[in-house]
């Protein structure tokens, strides 16, 4: 996969900064400026639309508020708990069903050069509970790896959480950028590939890598060691999508070992109404809309709950085919569904953190987690 960034801004009050140089080392003939936050909104950001603005880097600093809780969605839906890093901010990559779309004011990427800052308020997160197991992760506002090549950022994260007690970094990618990330220590690193089948990918994830590029890499990272994360979301209705997914289960498994699979997730396609009129102008060929969508209690829309289950319940049989062992989650559904599928939910999305803990804590012992308390996680 190859996508080009055109140009990177610098913010002047970082050009110091180890990460800024690391960056401009690592991007040798893109064409650079010093610029200043004010002038580069006026001048560079407000002037570009989002496919442009895919192009453009700007590297800035910020203090505080990097890490926090994942967004998620509204009750009745069940979250997990999860923490983000928003350290990198804007994708180069183009989904057509991209939330970020809608979500984000900028259409540049953004990247802020405030390790300390970061490592810090992790810090300051474990020690405010000891006792719970933390999942943070970066694939939130971005992709974790697609600009990893330049910023080299895995190598900072891996260096900092391999020393820390229950916490574990998730890097969640559509890309096959995995380079750094071999040469790292494993320890405390789950990495993750969004997937799709192969024509899914062709009509709705621009410039991100293939499939079987994505499982290539992930049968690498596991080989090194390498704890890894599946997550099919958005899964999408088309007329054959069970001779889609099927396939694709098949494929996965035939690469990676699901014994060191620390979760797979199951996510319909869902969106705020207002992306539906972005998506129809960025991308007026998209059959996304083509199937009809309820609006969800959290305003949210989504498919009918019947089709949401009928494929969840396929999907999930097939995972369970491969690997019976395997930790499997919905993300924002409702507990009627986890009920339909899974015949149980988690009563809380409190719980929910309790029981990726306590899967975690059974099957990888090597991560050295506490035993996990139930208590330490409704009482949080
Ligand atoms: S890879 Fe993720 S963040 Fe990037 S465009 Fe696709 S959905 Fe959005």
């Amino acid at each position: 996969m190859s996508i080009p960034i055109k140009k990177i801004y610098v913010d002047g009050s970082v050009i110091e900064e180890p990460l800024t140089e690391r960056v401009l080392e690592n991007a040798p003939g893109i064409p650079e400026e010093i610029i200043d936050v004010e002038a580069f909104q006026e001048r560079v950001a407000d002037q570009l639309t989002l496919s442009q603005g895919k192009r453009v880097l700007f590297i800035t600093g910020q203090k505080g508020d990097l890490v926090k809780p994942c967004p998620g969605t509204l009750a009745p839906y069940l979250c997990c708990r999860y923490t983000v890093i928003n350290q990198i901010i804007q994708c180069p990559m183009d989904c057509t069903y991209c939330v970020l779309q809608e979500y984000l004011d900028s259409p540049v990427m953004i990247l802020h050069t405030d390790m300390d800052d970061v490592f810090e308020d992790i810090d300051g997160l474990l020690a405010s509970q000891p006792g719970r197991f933390f999942r943070f992760g970066t694939g939130e506002l971005s992709d974790s790896l697609v600009l990893d090549h330049v910023t080299e950022l895995t190598r900072d994260y891996a260096r900092f959480f391999s020393e820390k007690r229950n916490a574990l970094i998730e890097f969640k990618t559509k890309t096959n950028r995995v380079e750094t990330l071999l040469a790292v220590s494993p320890k405390n690193i789950v990495v993750s590939w969004s997937v799709n089948p192969q024509p899914i990918i062709d009509t709705d994830e621009f410039f991100s890598a293939r499939l079987e590029e994505r499982l290539d890499a992930a049968g690498r990272c596991q080989d090194r060691g390498f704890l890894l994360g599946f997550h099919f979301d958005p899964i999408l209705y088309t007329p054959d999508w069970e001779a889609l997914y099927h396939p694709l289960i098949q494929q996965l498994f035939s690469r990676v070992d699901g014994s060191r699979i620390a979760w797979v997730s199951l996510g319909s396609l869902r969106y705020p109404p207002r992306l539906k009129e972005i998506v129809l102008k960025r991308f007026p060929r998209s059959r996304l809309f083509y199937e009809e969508m309820i609006r969800g209690m959290d305003g949210k829309m989504r498919y009918p709950k019947p089709m949401r289950v009928e494929m969840y319940r396929k999907i999930f049989g097939w995972l369970m085919e491969k690997a019976p062992d395997l930790f499997v989650y919905f993300c924002m559904e409702s507990p009627d569904v986890w009920d339909r599928v899974m015949g149980t939910h988690p009563a809380s999305n409190a719980e929910l953190d309790f029981w990726f803990a306590r899967s975690l804590h059974r099957r990888f012992p090597e991560l050295e987690l506490d035993s996990p308390n139930r208590a330490s996680y409704t009482a949080s």
